[in-house]
């Protein structure tokens, strides 16, 4: 990626997205996020806001003359935006279709009408559904998703693939295992935290606590989109994104208490080999892809959870 490319970072407000345009604004790209703010926060882009090469759209993905707008004279775009709340699906059957699908599908008619060719899309393990083979790699299939919210992204994906070959783009997806670290808002590692902060004397984990999933820190996760972005260039690029073992979630649950220094908390279960309907209790993706072009993850899921432990508890 030459410096100055001019890169528009959908929900680049958010949690991963605001860790992906630190490291684009420090390459010397022009960088515009565009966010409507509704679970990102401007705190967490604000060192950027004087920066001349830096702009904050406040903007709705859903509004499609707002991004065609925001969409003049982009070189990429990274759509990092979407609604990430995989257990919502099972109580609103609606919102990963408007946030997830509706949303991708006005950005990518913004981009055909703004003739952008190239879209870095932050896709998910879940597309893989409860995967017979693991870990899982990029060509497993079929792929059979089990939440909503995995739908959406599955669904997502195919309208990028179709809209890269119909109409000239190019693809980057990245399916993430689950990624943690500082100004994470969501997820198993905050979930416990919020928890114990209520209740030090019992942690309540979901479903046995043997899930047993694939943790990567948020510095190695957009170090690798970079990366992968750089070193790859067929129409269209699927990698993993993930690290290269497994915590379970009551591993995960100690490793906070830890973090916390707390001792003799009464661990409940609410029982079922799962948290919620929709939970994929195993997973841990194939990443030889990734590594076979040079790069690999440094960290291990557990030293993952606890530098992101360490990190939240300051602001929790
Ligand atoms: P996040 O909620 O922190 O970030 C999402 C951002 O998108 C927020 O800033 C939000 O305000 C913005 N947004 C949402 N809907 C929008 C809309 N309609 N228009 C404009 N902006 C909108 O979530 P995150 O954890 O940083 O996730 C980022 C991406 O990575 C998502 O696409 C998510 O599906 C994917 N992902 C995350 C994880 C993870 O473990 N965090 C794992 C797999 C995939």
């Amino acid at each position: 990626m030459p410096a100055k490319n001019k890169i528009l970072v959908t929900g680049g407000a958010g949690f991963i997205g605001s860790h992906l345009i630190d490291r684009l604004v420090k390459k010397g790209n022009r960088v515009t996020v565009f966010d409507n703010l509704s679970s990102g926060k401007t705190e967490f882009i604000e060192d950027h806001l004087e920066n001349p090469d830096f702009t904050l759209i406040e903007g709705d993905l859903l509004d499609q003359d707002v991004i065609e707008e925001a969409c003049k004279g982009i070189d990429l775009v990274c759509h990092v935006a979407a609604n990430p709340d995989v257990r919502l699906g099972a109580s609103d059957t609606r919102v990963h279709l408007d946030q997830n699908i509706l949303a991708t599908y006005n950005l990518l008619e913004a981009m055909r009408k703004n003739h952008i060719k190239k879209i870095a899309f932050t896709s998910t393990s879940t597309v893989y559904g409860e995967a017979s083979i693991i870990p899982t790699p990029e060509d497993y299939g079929p792929l059979i998703p089990i939440s909503l919210y995995g739908a959406s992204k599955l669904a997502c994906e195919a309208l990028i693939t179709s809209y890269s070959h119909t109409f000239d783009m190019q693809a980057w997806i990245f399916r993430f295992a689950n990624i943690v670290g500082p100004r994470s808002t969501h997820g198993i590692t905050v979930d416990f935290i919020q928890k114990l902060q209520k209740n030090s004397d019992m942690l309540e984990i979901l479903g046995d606590g043997k899930q047993e999933k694939s943790y990567l820190h948020v510095s190695e996760c957009v170090e690798a989109i970079l990366f992968l972005i750089e070193n790859s260039d067929e129409k269209v690029n699927i990698f993993n994104i993930g690290s290269e073992d497994t915590i379970s979630a009551t591993e995960i649950g100690k490793v906070v208490m830890e973090e916390m220094g707390l001792s003799n908390v009464k661990i409940t279960y609410t029982g079922g080999n799962r948290g919620w309907k929709g939970d994929v209790p195993r997973m841990r993706l194939g990443i030889e892809k990734m590594k076979s072009l040079g790069w690999k993850p440094v960290y291990t899921s557990e030293r993952s959870v606890r530098d992101a432990a360490r990190v939240l508890l300051r602001r929790m």
